[in-house]
């Protein structure tokens, strides 16, 4: 297993289209926006050189992103590193004790996606994610 960068930074917001305002309008930046049916997810990705910022609107009142905005307000939600392989970090993490909150399951832009418990990573939400090979 090796992480390989800065993939994303969550951000939780209420709308992600405002959201996206201030990176589009004001900072010039491209954005694509996707919806994650089985996550009942809105989310916004803003392109800033190899990184980008993930704006994550729920279309469930109940979802965890709501919950998350009720809780604390909007704001930073977790940090996405990039691994080689998702499944093999995910299997060495659970044999050093690290509380994996979802298994690896498909996530934004045709990836697999994994998150690990946050007290288990200082207060940090953070989510593994793979690129599939045949991506972009
Ligand atoms: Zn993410």
């Amino acid at each position: 297993m090796k992480a390989l960068k800065i993939d994303h930074i969550g951000v939780a917001v209420k709308s992600a289209e405002e959201a996206s305002k201030i990176f589009k309008s004001v900072l010039g930046l491209q954005t694509e926006e996707e919806i994650l049916e089985d996550r009942k997810l809105k989310v916004v990705m803003v392109k800033i050189g190899e990184s980008r910022v993930e704006l994550l609107e729920d279309l469930d009142e109940n979802g965890t992103i709501s919950k998350f905005i009720e809780k604390r307000g909007e704001g930073l939600h977790h940090m996405a590193l990039e691994v080689d392989d998702v499944y093999k970090s995910v299997e060495k993490l659970k044999a050093e004790g690290y509380r994996i909150l979802s298994d690896p399951a498909p996530g934004a832009g045709g990836t697999i996606v994994a998150f690990v418990h946050p007290k288990d990573v200082h207060g940090v939400l953070l989510e593994l994610v793979e690129r599939r090979k045949n991506d972009e």
